[in-house]
């Protein structure tokens, strides 16, 4: 069996036959199912074919336009052609334009308003860009290739410049159109860390944050800390276009940096802001989990261990009850019965479950004392309806920086490449990036962060 793709152009007159494309020949014999209908290498050679069809027939008419001379406004008459060679999602193609020369003045003027820099369509651009942003570059190219007839223009390096370009233009852009105004807007700011591939700096610092209304929008935001993104700006834009009226009520979170805690103050966001319950949540699950692994190989580690689960849940209790001050008596405890554990196996080492306790217990006790002041009651914000952090489950550090810039060891950025690929990949996800190919928040994100703490 075989078919023959025929392009017929609309309005062509009645005797306007067509062309034929491709053919397609199929065997009818389905019990090999790898028969069944169209292959993607097929589908391919189809798109590529109706393209090329498609942007002759317009670059024809394109070329037919006889424009007044721009100086003189005299008539124009071809000098000559030139071919413009542009990439598209569906292969490269050619677009064939006349030069026009001036017959009063002798100005030559390109064909009319053609961009002539322009080597590839915007929505390619985009959707490079889109791809860019969730995956590393050269995957991005993986997958473009694997889907599309792109044919040029899919080198890693000519995605990263395209995302760069649409990163800046986003840095760039004015605050989007006031939103419906909002009666309450949490936002929670976090900051993390990426491998630097500049001279003499072995890290970046990322800020990040969330901002989430109480009728369910979110916008998440980025920038690299001393890049040309203004962090107090963006978040002030982010709350702008989240509905942020004179009447809002602001809520802050941060994990407890000073500097987070003077930008939200910066960015409008007067009122103290709150240890995000996220980041105490985490560094408890990870107590929970080495005390987990501690070892019960005799009576008196085990009736230690009991303790330490007791004490480590007790403790969990008091910070979500708002009783931070009393963490102290937790960690006593928890510490009073640690020499049980002496001499354990690799004990000298620093991966022994105990070992591991004792620095996690050191550490989130520093964390306590220094962050105490900024530490509510949870469990009442949680019984009246308000917020206790980011509603972003794995951290919005994690969401939408590790996912995409920490997983290989080997990713290192520089400020301005990290920082324009953030604000793609921010707009990625609030949805207003306009590539078409929409990836927003997944539901599964929208979890509520009480449900970690199990209190
Ligand atoms: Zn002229």
């Amino acid at each position: 069996m075989a078919w023959i793709v025929r392009l017929v152009e609309a309005g062509g007159g009645g005797d306007d036959r067509g062309t034929d494309l491709i053919e397609i020949a199929k065997p009818a014999d389905l019990r090999d199912i790898a028969n069944l209908g169209l292959s993607l290498a097929e589908a391919k050679q189809v798109l590529a074919a109706i393209q090329c069809k498609i942007v002759t027939a317009q670059a024809r008419d394109h070329a037919a336009q006889r424009p007044a001379c721009r100086s003189c406004s005299g008539a124009c008459h071809v000098k000559d052609y030139r071919q413009h060679w542009i990439a598209t999602l569906f292969s490269q193609v050619t677009v064939r334009l006349p030069r026009l020369l001036c017959i009063a003045c002798g100005g030559i003027e390109s064909s009319v308003d053609w961009p002539s820099h322009c080597r590839s369509t915007p929505e390619l651009d985009r959707l490079q860009a889109h791809l860019s942003a969730l995956m590393t570059y050269r995957t991005a190219v993986d997958v473009l290739e694997q889907m599309f007839p792109i044919d040029a223009g899919k080198d890693h390096e000519t995605l990263r410049r395209r995302a760069l370009t649409l990163g800046e233009q986003l840095r760039h852009r004015p605050s989007i159109a006031l939103a419906k105004p909002s009666a309450a807007i949490s936002v929670s700011v976090d900051s993390t860390f990426i491998r630097s591939c500049v001279k003499d700096e072995r890290h970046l610092e990322v800020k990040v944050g969330n901002a989430e209304t109480d009728a369910g929008g979110r916008q998440v935001f980025a920038a690299v800390a001393r890049s040309e993104t203004d962090f107090v700006a963006l978040i002030g834009r982010t709350l702008d276009s989240v509905g942020r009226t004179r009447a809002t009520v602001l809520t802050g979170f941060s994990d407890g940096c000073a500097g987070l805690r003077l930008t939200l103050a910066a960015a409008g966001v007067t009122a103290p802001p709150i240890l995000d319950w996220f980041h105490i949540a985490m560094r408890l699950q990870h107590l929970e989990q080495t005390a987990d692994a501690l070892s019960t190989d005799t009576p008196a580690r085990q009736e230690a261990k009991a303790v330490i689960v007791v004490e480590a849940d007790r403790l969990r209790w008091r910070l979500w009850n708002g009783k931070a001050k009393d963490a102290q008596a937790s960690i006593e405890r928890i510490r009073a019965v640690m020499h049980h554990f002496r001499g354990e196996p690799g004990s000298r080492r620093s991966i022994a479950p105990s070992r591991k306790l004792w620095t996690a217990l050191l550490a989130l006790d520093g964390y306590l004392v220094s962050q105490a002041d900024w530490t509510v009651n949870y469990a009442e914000r949680h019984r009246a309806g308000l917020r206790v952090g980011t509603a972003i489950t794995e951290g919005t550090a994690n969401f939408l920086v590790n996912r995409r810039m920490n997983k290989s060891q080997q990713m290192r950025w520089t400020r301005r490449g990290a920082d324009l690929l953030l604000q793609v990949r921010c707009a990625v996800y609030n949805g207003t990036f306009g590539s078409a190919f929409g990836q927003r928040f997944a539901p599964a994100n929208d979890t509520h962060p009480a449900l970690v703490a199990a209190a």
